[in-house]
C-alpha cells in the first residue's frame, strides 16, 4: 500500500459502480438552443451565457426527484448558482410545466441541483436552464478546446443516485490574443540534413490557434538557408513550419521577432558526430475523455504541429472523470482509431495508453507499443495490485511507468518492486515535480522523504529515467508554459518507430527533463547513456582497476548554473558551468564497485533541469 492511500476514493468509486439505477435515472434528452445562447463560442476565461434545454423522457421525473447540470469540473468555468444575479456563473432555471416548481441550489463545485417539487415531471416536459445569465456572465475554461462538455444528469425517483442523459453539450472555447512566440527545432542532426523549424505564435496560457497576422523576422548564425523573412498568414492560425538545410557542424539557435513585438529563441540544434540523435517525446497526458483539456485528435495534433514532439501518448484515467474510460468502450476505440491515424514511422510515433490511477498503491501509466491492449482498470479488483497488472502485462510489448512517485496526489508503494521487464523506466518529473530526490531542483509538492527515485535506487532498484508532462491542458510537450515544472522524454535512438522508442526505454536509452530541450551527451568508460558497466569493462584500462572516465556534454537553451554527478545516493561532483549553455567536461571515477550506480543532473540557472539515466555497475 502507497505510503499515502487514498481508501476512501476507492470505496467512493465502487459504491457508485454497484449503486443501483432506477430505469428514469439518466432519462431524458438535452440539447444546447443555439438561437438563445449569447456564445456559440466563447474565447479561453472570458465570460458567455448558454441556454441549454432538457426534454423529460418516458418516464419522466417524479416529485422530488433531480436535474443536476454539471459544468467542466476541471478548468475554471464558473459553478452554476442561482443565488446572485451579480455574480459569476448566475443560472436561470424555468419550465412551463404548470405546476411544477423547480428549487435551485448549488451542491458542489461546478454542480447544480434542480429538484422537481410541486407534480412530477411528466415525459414530454421541458425545463430551460440559462447558464451565465446575470450581467457577469460564466467564465470560461481556461484553455482552448473545441468540444468543452457540459453534463446534465438526471435522479428520477429522487432516492439520491443520478446518472448522465445522453444527449451533448459541446462549447466551443477558443484561443485568447497572440501572447508568445514559440520556436522549435530537432535537438540533433547530420551535415546535409534539412531539419523542421516550428513557429508558433500561442495564447497566454499556451493555447494555438490564435488569430494573428505578419512578419516574423528570422536569425541564425551558421544556417545560410534559413529565410530572413516570413509571412504568418491568418488562415495559419499562429502556426508555421519551415524545412531548413544544415550544411555543416556546429550549434545552431534561431532567433526571431514577430508581430507585436514577440520575440523568441529556439531550442539548440547540435549538429556533431559526438552526440546521438535525440528524440523528444511526452508519453504521459490527459484529454477531456478524464480530467484533461480537448479531444484525442486535437492532442495528437498538438503534440505533433506544435510542440514538434517525435513521439506522443495519450493516457487518459482508468477511472477518474465524469465517464470513466473502463466503462466505455468507445473512448478507447477512439483513442487507438486516432493513434493509429496520427503514426506515421519514420516521422511521428503515438503510443496507446492509459492511466492505471491506483488510489491504494500509486499511479502507473501503461503503454502498449502494438495498440493492441485494453484498460486494466485499478478499480477492478482483478487488477487492483501492481503484481496483478503486470502479470496480465507479462509478455506483452507494454511498459508501467510508475509517476510523481515521490508525493504529489498520490507517492508510490515501492514495497512492491517494479516488475524489471514491464516496469525498466520510471517518470521521475512533470506538471508536479521532481520525484528524483530531496535535494532535486522543482521539488514535487507534499514530498515524501525516503520515498524519492534515489531511495529506491539505493535500495537497488534499477530505472531509466524520464520525464513527461502529465499535462491536463491539451498542451502535451509544452505542460511547462502554465507550470513551474513540466516534463519531457528524450529517446537516444535514430528508429523513430514504436518498437525503436520501446526499445530505447527498454535499454535506458532515454533522460528526462522538466521542459527545456537541452542536449545531454555522457559517456562512461566509453559506454552509451543507461548502460549495464561490467567492472571487467571499465577496470582493465590504463586508469587502473574500478576506473573510468566519465564524459559529460551539456548544451541548454539557457545560462547553466551547473552538472551534478550523482553516485550512490550522493552528489559525488558538482561541476559549475557559470552561466554559460554550453558545458563541457571529462572526470575520473575512482573505485568503482559492483552495485554502484552513476548518473548526472544539469541544472540551467532558471530551474530548467535534465536527468541523464543511470549507469549501473556490476
Ligand atoms: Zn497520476
Ligand atoms: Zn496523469
Amino acid at each position: 500500500m502507497s505510503p499515502r492511500p487514498h481508501l476512501e476514493i476507492v470505496e467512493a468509486l465502487r459504491q457508485d459502480l454497484e449503486a443501483v439505477r432506477h430505469p428514469s435515472d439518466g432519462g431524458g434528452d438535452v440539447w444546447i438552443v443555439e438561437e438563445e445562447s449569447a456564445s456559440r463560442e466563447v474565447i479561453s476565461g472570458s465570460p458567455g451565457q448558454w441556454t441549454f434545454l432538457y426534454e423529460a423522457g418516458p418516464l419522466g421525473i417524479a416529485e422530488g426527484g433531480w436535474i443536476f447540470l454539471q459544468a467542466p469540473p476541471f478548468w475554471g468555468w464558473s459553478t452554476p448558482q442561482v443565488t446572485n444575479s451579480e455574480g459569476l456563473g448566475f443560472t436561470l432555471v424555468s419550465t412551463a410545466a404548470e405546476g411544477v416548481d423547480l428549487e435551485a441550489q448549488t451542491v458542489d463545485q461546478g454542480l447544480l441541483g434542480i429538484q422537481i417539487q410541486g407534480r412530477p415531471l411528466e415525459p414530454g416536459e421541458q425545463v430551460q436552464i440559462v447558464y451565465g445569465a446575470g450581467d457577469q456572465g460564466a467564465i470560461a475554461d481556461r484553455f482552448a478546446e473545441s468540444e468543452s462538455r457540459f453534463y446534465i444528469a438526471v435522479d428520477g425517483d429522487g432516492d439520491g443516485v443520478r446518472k448522465l442523459v445522453q444527449g451533448r453539450l459541446d462549447v466551443k472555447v477558443v484561443a485568447g490574443p497572440a501572447a508568445q512566440l514559440i520556436l522549435l527545432q530537432p535537438s540533433t542532426a547530420q551535415p546535409g540534413e534539412s531539419i523542421r523549424l516550428t513557429v508558433a505564435i500561442l495564447d497566454a496560457t499556451g493555447s494555438a490557434g490564435v488569430d494573428v497576422e505578419g512578419e516574423i523576422r528570422l536569425q541564425a548564425e551558421g544556417l545560410p538557408d534559413l529565410p530572413p523573412v516570413v509571412e504568418m498568414k491568418a488562415e495559419l492560425r499562429g502556426v508555421l513550419h519551415l524545412e531548413v538545410l544544415v550544411e555543416s557542424e556546429g550549434v545552431f539557435r534561431v532567433a526571431a521577432e514577430g508581430p507585436d513585438g514577440l520575440r523568441a529563441e529556439s531550442n539548440p540544434l547540435v549538429v556533431s558526430s559526438e552526440v546521438d540523435r535525440v528524440l523528444w517525446g511526452d508519453l504521459h497526458g490527459h484529454s477531456a475523455l478524464s480530467d484533461g483539456t480537448g479531444t484525442v485528435e486535437d492532442y495528437f495534433r498538438y503534440a505533433r504541429d506544435v510542440a514538434a514532439l517525435d513521439v506522443a501518448a495519450l493516457t487518459d484515467h482508468d477511472h477518474w472523470g465524469m465517464e470513466p474510460l473502463a466503462l466505455n468502450p468507445q473512448f478507447w476505440a477512439e483513442i487507438r482509431r486516432q493513434g493509429d491515424l496520427f503514426y506515421r514511422p519514420g516521422r511521428f510515433v503515438t503510443v496507446l495508453g492509459y492511466e492505471w490511477t491506483s488510489w491504494i498503491h500509486g499511479h502507473r501509466h501503461v503503454l502498449y507499443f502494438d495498440s493492441e491492449g485494453e484498460v486494466l482498470s485499478s478499480v477492478d479488483p482483478a487488477f487492483e495490485s501492481p503484481e496483478q497488472l503486470w502479470a496480465a502485462l507479462k509478455g506483452k510489448p507494454a511498459l508501467t511507468l510508475a509517476h510523481h512517485s515521490a508525493g504529489g496526489p498520490i507517492p508510490t508503494n515501492w514495497q512492491i518492486p517494479p516488475d524489471p521487464e514491464l516496469e525498466p523506466v520510471t517518470e521521475i518529473v512533470s506538471v508536479h515535480g521532481s520525484s528524483e530526490a530531496m535535494d532535486s531542483p522543482g521539488l514535487i509538492y507534499s514530498p515524501l522523504p525516503g520515498n524519492f527515485v534515489r531511495d529506491v535506487l539505493d535500495r537497488g532498484y534499477r530505472f531509466g529515467f524520464v520525464g513527461s508532462g502529465d499535462s491536463h491542458d491539451g498542451h502535451p510537450g509544452l505542460a511547462h508554459l502554465t507550470s513551474a515544472s513540466g516534463g519531457l522524454a528524450a529517446f537516444l535512438t535514430s528508429d523513430l518507430t514504436r518498437e525503436g522508442i520501446l526499445e530505447a526505454l527498454r535499454s535506458r536509452r532515454v533522460y528526462a527533463t522538466n521542459g527545456p530541450r537541452i542536449v545531454m551527451a555522457t559517456r562512461l568508460g566509453g559506454r552509451p547513456m543507461g548502460a549495464d558497466v561490467g567492472l571487467d569493462e571499465v577496470g582493465m584500462g590504463p586508469l587502473g582497476a574500478g576506473s573510468a572516465e566519465l564524459t559529460v556534454w551539456i548544451v541548454a537553451p539557457g545560462p547553466l548554473d551547473r552538472v551534478d554527478v550523482i553516485r550512490s545516493g550522493q552528489i559525488h561532483e558538482s561541476v559549475a558551468c557559470d552561466g554559460e549553455r554550453d558545458c563541457r567536461f571529462a572526470t575520473t571515477m575512482e573505485d568503482l564497485e559492483a552495485g554502484e550506480y552513476l548518473y548526472v543532473r544539469a541544472v540551467q540557472v532558471d530551474g530548467g533541469a535534465a536527468w541523464s539515466s543511470p549507469y549501473y555497475l556490476r
